[in-house]
């Protein structure tokens, strides 16, 4: 059922003119994808949710644009160079490669499935009696199962903490893991393999090399002074950025959920020492309050501790969500401490600091971060959102429910015929609503036709101008989801759509 869908939303994708594959008429490029007329609109209004929210709705959190081009300086200090490394493993009769991590994960993720069934089970067998932090701290099935889980997580951790990539193959050798396309357990030795892309820069003293920026974070950092300073920021505040960002995976599958050159939504928020983690549960909070802004179930997001902390880290969480293909990362909140700001400051020779006035001294801040990828929000956004209904008349409609802010297109004007100056009333109605709204407007084919096109693409109002609107002022306004049709005179639409379907009313949820 959920490969189903997951097909579903991928065809669906390319059907509506959303997501298209990377150069396609030359049969594609791996892992490298294209945002159509309707995807485009979509990709823009979540980047827009999000940064309206971070930036705009905080007085102490200031946008930036850096660029991706970076001195090679920049990926020696972030540690980049030497440890942007995934280990990566070969099925020898597959030929196909991986992530060992996510080989041991994806095992780890069986044990945990294992514990919800028994949750599940207990629940129907003990019914209102139930107590669930009980069973869970004394089954002997969900404690087995935790013990294999903690077993396997600490040993991954070990070796991915000392670079035991000898130990991460014996792992995957102990926990008998076959190649899902091969079924084989014919392992090649885990090896490192660095995701940066590179290139060449000329230099009047000949070439050098630089690299594609694999995160948006270091741009921030690299400006902390210039912004702190020109903005005359105080503690604590934050820096925001969305753009590109480049990274040669390893498995590059799924989709959009892990590509080559994806764009990534970033903010730093520098704070004094000692108050990152009341700051880091803040943003923790408030970030999965984002998600659910949006009126996702709350059962289809979890937070995921990580179990290996990168080495600058004291604290990381990822908010994962429930996708076709099992719960996956989708935004990562990492307590950066000052590892960051303290590198650029030892590589640069530039006192990167802050002259803190209450306390009357300088320091180098701390550091909350949060990241959200734009292209997995906007799967999840699509998976969520993707409905096949069936109608009383019996046909099917495809529907794709997503927030009404975000929808490619707020409203379609639909006059119903193409005479009697039917289309003249549509297109008054399309040019006053435009410069509010992004509106699309069609005069062709039959209405039933026309609604169905429009839900396809998720617009959540329908306009339809008939004979009578020209007499009576008045038009049949129709609700995606419900359906539900109704008469309003027309110089009340801009404010009934504006209800209905404005980032205001979104934004005011958080
Ligand atoms: P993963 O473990 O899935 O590779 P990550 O931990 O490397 O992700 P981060 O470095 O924390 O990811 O990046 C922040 C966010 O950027 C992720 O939460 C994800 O949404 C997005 N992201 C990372 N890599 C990719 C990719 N290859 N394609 C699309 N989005 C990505």
């Amino acid at each position: 059922m959920s490969e189903e869908l997951f097909k579903n939303v991928i065809s669906h994708a390319k059907e509506y003119g959303f997501v298209f594959p990377g150069s396609e008429i030359y049969d594609g490029l791996a892992a490298v994808y294209d945002y159509g007329q309707n995807g485009v609109e979509l990709k823009n209004n979540i980047r827009t949710y999000w940064w309206k929210s971070m930036v705009q709705m905080h007085e102490n959190i200031v946008g930036l644009d850096s660029a991706i081009f970076m001195h090679p300086k920049v990926w020696k200090a972030s540690g980049h160079v030497d440890g942007f490394n995934d280990p990566m493993i070969d099925n020898k009769d597959s030929k196909k490669r991986y992530r060992a991590d996510v080989l041991i994960e994806d095992q780890v993720e069986k044990y945990v499935q294992k514990i919800e069934k028994e949750v599940e089970k207990g629940r129907k067998r003990f019914g209102d009696s139930f107590d669930e932090v009980q069973f869970r701290a004394t089954n002997p099935n969900v404690q087995r199962s935790q013990k294999t889980i903690d077993y396997i997580n600490g040993r991954m951790k070990n070796a991915l903490e000392a670079g035991d990539l000898a130990d991460l193959k014996e792992l995957i050798e102990e926990l008998a893991i076959a190649c899902p396309i091969s079924g084989s357990k014919n392992w090649t030795e885990v090896r490192q393999f660095n995701l940066m892309y590179s290139t060449q820069m000329s230099a009047t003293d000949g070439e050098s090399q630089i690299y594609l920026r694999p995160e948006t974070a270091q741009g921030i950092f690299v400006n902390y002074l210039n912004v702190q300073k020109t903005g005359r920021m105080k503690l604590p505040f934050g820096i925001a950025q969305t753009g590109k960002a480049f990274r040669n995976e390893i498995v590059a599958r799924q989709f959009i959920m892990r590509m080559k050159e994806f764009e990534q939504m970033e903010m730093q928020f520098f704070v004094q020492p000692g108050t990152e983690l009341e700051w880091y549960k803040y943003w923790k909070e408030a970030r999965l309050k984002w998600h659910l802004n949006l009126g996702t179930d709350a059962k289809k997001y979890r937070y995921h501790d990580h179990v290996k902390l990168a080495h600058y880290a004291n604290a990381a969480v990822d908010i994962e969500y429930d996708f076709p293909f099992g719960f996956k990362e989708v935004e990562g909140i990492h307590s950066r401490t000052d590892f960051d700001l303290g590198r650029h400051q030892e590589f640069s020779g530039k006192k990167i600091q802050y002259f803190d006035p209450e306390r009357n001294e300088n320091y180098v801040p701390y550091v909350i971060e949060t990241s959200i990828g734009l292209d997995r929000m906007f799967l999840v956004m699509m998976t969520n959102s993707l409905k096949e209904e069936k109608l009383e008349n019996g046909e099917n409609r495809s529907v794709l429910s997503l927030p009404p802010a975000l929808a490619p297109f707020q409203c379609a004007i639909l006059p119903l015929m193409k005479k009697d100056g039917l289309p003249e009333m549509g297109e008054k109605i399309f040019k006053k609503l435009r410069l509010d709204f992004n509106c699309y407007y069609e005069d062709k084919d039959s209405i039933g036709k026309r609604y169905r096109r429009q839900d396809a693409i998720g617009t959540p109002i329908c306009i339809t101008v008939d004979h009578d609107s020209l007499a009576n002022e008045d038009v049949t306004i129709r609700f995606r989801d419900t359906m539900e049709q109704k008469r309003v005179k027309i110089a009340e639409l801009s404010e009934i759509i504006d209800k209905e379907v404005s980032m205001k009313s979104l934004l005011g949820g958080l």
